[in-house]
């Protein structure tokens, strides 16, 4: 009930236009992007505050997210709002260049970091989980995580596929606010999808939206529908209604082969997969008997673990989608890992994104505070002019155009290294001074990132040093954008892979066009991409240890 309790009468939606609520744009640029991260057409339980990622949230509950609201309108352009897992706890005094939020969500000491004693706070309400860009107020619907997925995909079909997925077939589950994404990507690099989802109307919600092509009646019209797009070359997307760990042992009795086995369901919290059963059997006993839920999820998983391994075994490339379904496997009594203590199917991080992570390349983003689709449209036009090299990027923006919806707030992510967020952040901040944008344009990023984020077994996953889990860069990251000038920052603990598994740092800067900020920019969107530098140079990447000496990042004792 504490939910419900101070709802807003009217249903929360970003506001547009160039009218300020807030005393400045900073501050009014992130009570914007707290109400896009609610607005129902952008989160997935919009009663429950609830954005993506299982359970990731925005405000801990809707009275203390009034009071958020309340303290942004009023707070004076020297001040800074700290809020302390989705609750405003205090305004300080600081200076103006200075973060106007910071926020910390979800963390515990470390010894009692575990989801049984969080869950426990949560529900005293004390605690809110914040997942990555939900409680850090910088979500920006599926597309976000589109970019990112594409990308990995795009490095699948170089390793495995010649360059492209066109007569492949990827198999796939969880059709929810990150995972959404995955059909759509595999068709962007022109291959065929299948996607198991339980829930029936977000097959039907995906549909809609574009980013599946067909919902399948059935396991054998899905399989009919993707062994004839495969056959003519044809990228398609076919939606399923059922549970991965069903239909993965029912794909391996029939003898079908997928080219790509992986998964995204919201496996890092035991309360949001789903187990095996009637939909609203199942959906009914969470409610009514939670730990004999998370002990059938827990069997599922072992189930659906088991059919990736021997997909695998018969010669699919399987790859984890960073939601920790191997390391709940493991709980489960399942041998996932060799002798040597390797995963037995790798991570997408340490398969794919490691070499660009080398670069600093992560997911940068930006979103129009204008609501206008132009502004993102003018954006893309001077992005494709600044880096008119880059054929992948030319190859997404054209992709994304053409099939990537706005929601809520108009927005576009592209991945960019060290040296061309700084180029880019000024090249934005400029078409804001000069009115070739209608208002201020938030740019940031998701906390995975190159150097914002210790995951273990996502983002750190068998670091060359064995540093996987040392959690002091995103700390220094953190403490490093507070320093150069960002205008919001947040540090988190289990996004991704679950409470006590990772610990990250997100940062937002308001280009609203003044001189002073790009100065801030320039030093911001150096600073936090450099800590990936510093991170993968440290652990001992060469690649990232070249592109500090040719980009001059500045490391002691690396020898130039
Ligand atoms: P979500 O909760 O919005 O969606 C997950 C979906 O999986 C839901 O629609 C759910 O119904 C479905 N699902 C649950 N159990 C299932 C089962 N047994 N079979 C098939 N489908 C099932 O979460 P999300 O935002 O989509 O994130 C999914 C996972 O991916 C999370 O664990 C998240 O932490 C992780 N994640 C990964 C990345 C990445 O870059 N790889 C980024 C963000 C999040």
């Amino acid at each position: 009930p504490m939910f419900y309790e101070f709802k807003p009468e009217e249903t929360v939606k970003a506001a547009h236009g160039s009218t300020l609520r807030c005393k400045t744009w900073e501050a009014e640029a992130a009570l914007r992007m707290l109400e896009n991260n609610l607005d129902p057409a952008v989160s997935l339980v919009y009663d429950e505050l609830i954005v993506y990622g299982g359970a990731g949230r925005a405000a801990r509950n809707w009275k203390e997210y009034q009071v958020i609201v309340r303290t942004l309108k009023e707070l004076e352009p020297d001040e800074t709002m700290l809020v302390q897992s989705g609750k405003a706890v205090g305004v300080l005094k600081t200076w103006a260049h200075a973060p106007r939020v910071l926020i910390a969500n979800s963390n515990l000491v470390p010894a009692w970091s575990t989801q049984e004693y969080f869950d426990e706070l949560d529900r005293m309400g004390l605690m809110m989980y914040g997942q990555m860009t939900a409680g850090s107020w910088i979500y920006i619907a599926t597309q976000g995580i589109l970019q990112g997925t594409y990308e990995t995909f795009a490095a699948m079909a170089d390793q495995h596929f010649g360059g492209t997925l066109c007569g492949t077939i990827t198999v796939t589950a969880g059709l929810g606010g990150m995972s959404g994404a995955q059909p759509l990507a595999v068709t962007m690099n022109d291959g065929v999808c299948l996607v198991i989802e339980p829930i029936d109307e977000r097959v039907k919600q995906k549909m809609r939206e574009g980013y599946i092509d067909e919902q399948a009646r059935d396991l054998a019209h899905a399989l009919e529908l993707c062994e004839q797009a495969k056959a003519e070359g044809k990228p398609w997307a076919v939606g399923l209604t059922g549970n991965a760990a069903t239909v993965l042992p029912q794909l391996l009795e029939r003898g079908f082969q997928a080219d790509i086995v992986t998964d995204q369901t919201s496996a890092h919290d035991l309360m949001d997969y789903l187990p095996e059963g009637d939909i609203t059997e199942v959906l009914a006993l969470r409610e009514a008997n939670p730990e004999e839920f998370k002990r059938q999820a827990l069997a599922s998983i072992v189930r659906h673990v088991e059919a990736i391994l021997e997909m695998q075994q018969r010669g699919t490339i399987a790859v984890d989608y960073g939601n920790n379904l191997r390391g709940q496997a493991e709980k489960g009594g399942l041998t996932v890992r060799d002798e040597a203590g390797h995963f037995l199917y790798p991570g997408f991080v340490p398969a794919y994104i490691r070499p660009l992570f080398c670069e600093g390349k992560g997911p940068f983003r930006w979103a129009a505070l204008s609501g206008d689709p132009q502004d993102i449209l003018r954006i893309d036009r001077a992005l494709l002019e600044t880096f008119p090299e880059n054929k992948l990027l030319a190859r997404w923006i054209e992709k994304a155009q053409a099939k990537v919806p706005f929601i809520g707030l108009p927005a576009r992510v592209c991945w960019l290294g060290y040296g061309e967020r700084e180029k880019f952040g000024l090249v934005i901040n400029d078409l804001v001074a000069r009115g070739e944008v209608s208002a201020p344009i938030v740019i940031g990023r998701d906390h995975l990132d190159c150097g914002s984020v210790a995951s273990p077994n996502r983002e750190t996953e068998g670091m060359k040093d064995g540093s996987d889990a040392v959690a002091d860069w995103p700390l220094l990251n953190a403490l490093a954008n507070c320093a150069s000038g960002a205008d919001w920052v947040s540090l988190h603990n289990g996004g991704g892979v679950g409470i006590g598994n990772s610990t990250h740092s997100g940062m937002v800067i308001v280009a609203t066009g003044t001189p002073e900020k790009a100065e801030r920019l320039k030093r911001v969107l150096t600073t936090d991409p450099g800590l990936g530098i510093f991170r993968h140079a440290d652990a001992g990447y060469e690649l990232a240890q070249d592109v500090a000496r040719e980009r001059g990042a500045k490391i002691p004792g690396l020898s130039h």
